[in-house]
């Protein structure tokens, strides 16, 4: 009998451990959550869905702005020193600017004299894609959004360890989340 009721008491205990440990996991699961953006003017912007997008220049011309459209859509590069992200060290998530695709943890930038923000290590395989740019007597590397194909900046091999790679970008193509936000 009094076995009986010391496996019935352990079977309490292990059953109240259970439910605590999902009460815990899911609090740390909507602390977690991460805040995304959303841009009314244009549509197909989005910081979860991952489904590529294949529109028109014609359609991303009515749903960017004049400067984003310029470098997303024709490779237009910005001035450098633009704004304040190139030296930002603030913990967040990067996106894309036209489409919200998931690029780059703020863990994965570096401060680089060159004046465009700049980071070592894409957050994903699909995020960003690239291509041969020989554009203007040059031979570099196109990156690119791995969702909606926009221009992001390009890709050198004169970054820091452990990867070697410098993701030059322009500003203007991404959008900051600051991580406490
Ligand atoms: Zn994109």
């Amino acid at each position: 009998m009094k076995k009986q009721f010391t496996i019935l008491l352990l079977l309490t205990c292990l059953m109240f451990q259970a439910c605590a440990q999902t009460t815990t996991s899911k609090t740390s699961k909507s602390t977690s959550m991460k805040p995304s953006l959303s841009k009314p003017e244009n549509p197909y912007y989005s910081n979860t869905d991952t489904k590529k997008i294949n529109i028109p220049n014609s359609e991303w011309k009515k749903v960017l702005s004049p400067d984003l459209y310029a470098v997303a859509r024709e490779a237009d590069t910005e001035r450098a020193f633009t704004g304040t992200m190139w030296n930002s060290e603030t913990k967040g998530t990067y996106y894309c600017a036209a489409c919200g695709n998931l690029l780059f943890k703020s863990n994965q930038k570096f401060v680089s004299s060159c004046g465009w923000p700049s980071f070592f290590e894409q957050e994903n395989k699909e995020s960003i894609t690239f291509k041969p740019d020989n554009s203007y007597g040059m031979q570099r590397i196109e990156a690119n959004c791995g969702r909606c194909d926009s221009h992001l900046g390009h890709l050198f091999d004169d970054g820091p360890a452990p990867t070697g790679k410098r993701y030059c970008m322009n500003a203007i193509s991404l959008d900051f989340v600051p991580e406490n936000q």
